[in-house]
């Protein structure tokens, strides 16, 4: 497995045989199943798999946990490579934006509501990030975990906008036993606020029963998850959210489909979670 720091390196590694294909993961590291899921599926389709590992600022709000962020870069060097990972990137900060560097990214409607509305230059970043690591690695294909639904939707839209040759695959979110989504911010709750964490899921599921048992009425489906929010003393309402999911448009009623989502505090560890809903499919 190689492990590459700079912009060079990566280009001289992917060209060696230009008739492979590749697949990109990108994340901002201390791995959970989550991100192993997206390996596989990866080392799965593609020649070759490269991971980036990058905690990128541009996507963290002056106020956020940048800074309290987890890493662990040896251990998660040891699980790629268990996955048979062919390359890793781990740029520095300043060579994924070097001094002077004002280029962004930024795609508008769909990264506007949700978590746009709560993170304002989140999507920014992340975009502007995810375009930079397709332009260095390259790849065919790039893996995305439903867990960040508004994420997949966004990038989806740059690369049709910006004619990027890459197929975005959606892979489903790994869960704990009791539901929680695996997230790297977990490691951060304390054990109290950990028991607390799945009331988020708790809050989407409850929607989608009522959804499949007959509730159209997208107002009733927020307030059965503020209802089951409002009921864990830990927990801090961020938003919750029924949607069209292409538009991300708050829906009134819901017709076929929608995506359920919604973002709470524990402490200061901002979860997030969503499940997609549509008729026929359960
Ligand atoms: P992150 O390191 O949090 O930026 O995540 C990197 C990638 O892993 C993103 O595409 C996430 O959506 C995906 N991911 C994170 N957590 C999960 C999970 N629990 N299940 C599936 N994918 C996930």
């Amino acid at each position: 497995m190689k492990v590459c720091k700079t912009v060079d390196e990566i280009r001289a590694y992917r060209w060696l045989d230009p008739r492979q294909s590749w697949g990109l993961v990108p994340t901002m590291g201390f791995l959970h199943e989550g991100h192993i899921s997206l390996v596989r599926r990866a080392r799965g389709e593609n020649d070759y798999v490269a991971v980036s590992i990058f905690v990128n600022p541009a996507q963290f709000a002056p106020h956020e946990d940048l800074q309290a962020y987890p890493r662990n870069l040896q251990r998660d060097l040891s699980l790629l490579e268990q996955e048979e990972v062919d390359l890793v990137f781990v740029p520095d900060d300043s060579t994924m934006y070097p001094p002077r560097s004002q280029t962004f990214v930024i795609v508008s409607e769909v990264a506007q509501p949700l978590e746009g509305a709560s993170r304002p230059t989140h999507f920014r970043g992340v975009t502007t990030v995810v375009a930079k690591l397709f332009n260095i690695i390259q790849p065919q294909r790039a893996y995305f975990g439903q867990k960040d639904a508004q994420q997949v939707v966004v990038v989806q839209r740059m690369i049709k906008d910006l004619d990027f040759n890459v197929e975005l695959v959606v892979c489903p979110i790994v869960r704990e036993s009791d539901g929680l989504a695996m997230s790297s911010r977990n490691e951060r709750l304390l054990a109290s606020q950990r028991l607390a964490a799945p009331v988020l899921f708790r809050a989407l599921t409850a929607a989608e029963s009522a959804f499949f048992a007959g509730q159209r009425q997208a107002s009733d489906l927020r307030q059965i998850m503020i209802a089951e929010i409002e009921r864990e003393p830990l927990a801090r309402l961020d938003y919750v959210s029924v949607a069209n999911p292409e538009t991300l448009l708050e829906l009134d009623v819901v017709e076929d489909k929608a995506l359920l989502s919604g973002a709470i505090f524990i402490g200061d560890v901002r979860l997030i979670d969503n499940i997609p809903i549509e008729m026929g499919l359960i």
